[in-house]
């Protein structure tokens, strides 16, 4: 018998995550019935998208239930299989719980070469989060030499991706984070041209009349709020928008308006879409292939934060809404 320890959804914040919203508890795993595989987890990607999942609301992904593990992307070891499709040793990528080890029916799960890349790049970069970028700024974004781009939340696990993939494009590109230091990395690093931080900035609109004096032709929005409100009243003619998240909103007790003036989509003739990365699948090939061959040659970096411990995951899931990770946020469990 295998024992897990396990962490589970405690009650559901409102407003900010708390760390009584998170229960550690051990549990011992049933033995494996035909079809399921016992997996030792090694990494957990903490991502934004957990938290609107710790609410009542029906959204794309259904909420988390209280008293059950959290669930997500993570990367494991095979320990023990009852699956013809996977053998000791394995090492897959899925959707996991926040846990030691777990028993899994193998549905959704993929093999990955351990030697093709470091583990966690499977997390980010090269996985889910680096795959939104490439979508979001390829097929919405579109943009064309000479543009200007901006790009919030610019240094996290999908911004750094698309400010980057924005420059290989020829764009000028232009961010905002929440730290000098993150702001300083992603122009001497990733080639932003600029970079504001949000936390200092009192009047976004003022900075980016500085910053992008001909206005904005593509946005990629991973922040929503005030921030989005200043981008969109400066998108020039034909602007789009890849509406990819709204973190600053996610913790709202109440929503925020959407900006004045909406009929500036039908003036400005603006696309603005809202996707989810899910749904693009068939798309992922090209993605590891032009990504890929990016991070090979050198023409795109990517920054990760690894925290250790699956007790610490509670606790790193908080400060990646505060903007406390820099980059991909990973939990290496074990
Ligand atoms: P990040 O690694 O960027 O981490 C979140 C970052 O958001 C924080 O580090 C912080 O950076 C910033 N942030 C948090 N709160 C605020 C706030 N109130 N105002 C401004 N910035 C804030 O996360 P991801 O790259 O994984 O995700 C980025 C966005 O993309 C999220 O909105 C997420 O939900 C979305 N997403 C959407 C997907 C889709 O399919 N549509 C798939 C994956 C992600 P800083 O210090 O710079 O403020």
């Amino acid at each position: 018998m295998t024992e897990a320890v396990q962490i589970v959804l405690a009650k559901r914040p409102t407003g900010d995550v708390t760390p009584d919203c998170f229960r550690q508890e051990s549990v011992a795993l049933p033995a494996l019935t035909e079809g399921q595989i016992l997996i030792r987890s090694l990494y957990l990607s903490l991502d934004p998208y957990m938290r609107p999942r710790m609410t009542e609301l029906r959204s794309y992904t259904p909420p988390f239930e209280i008293d059950q593990p959290l669930t997500g992307g993570s990367i494991g070891e095979v320990v023990e299989s009852r699956n013809p499709k996977f053998a000791k040793g394995d090492i897959v990528l899925g959707m996991m719980n926040w846990a030691t080890f777990c028993v899994h029916d193998g549905k959704g799960l993929r093999k990955i070469d351990p030697n093709a890349a470091p583990l966690s790049a499977n997390l980010g970069v090269l996985g889910m989060p680096g795959f939104t970028a490439w979508y979001g700024m390829t097929q919405i974004c579109k943009p064309k030499e000479g543009e200007t781009v901006f790009v919030s939340a610019a240094t996290g696990a999908v911004g750094q991706v698309a400010g980057q993939l924005a420059k290989i494009a020829g764009a000028h590109v232009v961010g905002c984070a929440g730290e000098q230091s993150k702001c300083d990395w992603a122009m001497k690093e990733l080639g932003y041209d600029s970079c504001f931080n949000h936390r200092l900035e009192a009047d976004y609109g003022a900075v980016l009349d500085q910053l992008c004096p001909n206005g904005i032709d593509a946005d990629f929005e991973n922040v929503g709020g005030k921030i989005f409100h200043a981008v969109f009243e400066r998108l020039k003619n034909f602007g789009r928008v890849a509406f990819c998240g709204a973190i600053a909103e996610y913790q709202d007790k109440t929503p925020i308006a959407g900006p004045p003036k909406i009929f500036t989509i039908v003036q400005r003739r603006l696309t603005i879409q809202g996707f989810i990365v899910s749904d693009h699948a068939a798309h992922m090939p090209t993605f590891v292939t032009e990504v890929g061959g990016y991070l090979k040659s050198g023409q795109l970096k990517a920054r990760e934060t690894i925290v250790g411990g699956l007790d610490k995951a509670g606790e790193a899931f908080i400060g990646l809404l505060k903007g406390e990770n820099f980059g991909k946020l990973v939990v290496k469990v074990s």
